[in-house]
């Protein structure tokens, strides 16, 4: 991927060479909720993808951290579903 041309935001990084291209990681700290991670990438065949991760506390009791488990699972198939809404949408 040496010869390829970078993407106006790739990071030009060790990353390119493993066949992507790879966005320098948009990182925020929210104190109390968690952290997310963002980052671009686009593979070699031109797709495209968010890399998202999500960091966020668990209560101890396993019970209730079952649940909120449950609830962020929930919500990112939800997130999943707008994601291609909007590229069908777009398309
Ligand atoms: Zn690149």
């Amino acid at each position: 991927m040496n010869r390829v041309q970078h993407t106006a935001w790739c990071a030009k990084d060790h990353s390119c060479g493993m066949q992507e291209h790879r966005s320098d990681p948009y990182r925020a700290v929210h104190p109390g909720l968690g952290t997310l991670v963002v980052t671009r990438v686009q593979h070699a065949d031109g797709r495209q993808f968010a890399e998202i991760r999500l960091s966020v506390p668990l209560v101890s009791t396993d019970r209730v951290a079952r649940r909120q488990l449950q609830t962020a699972l929930t919500e990112l198939h939800h997130l999943l579903r707008y994601f291609r809404h909007i590229g069908r949408s777009a398309a």
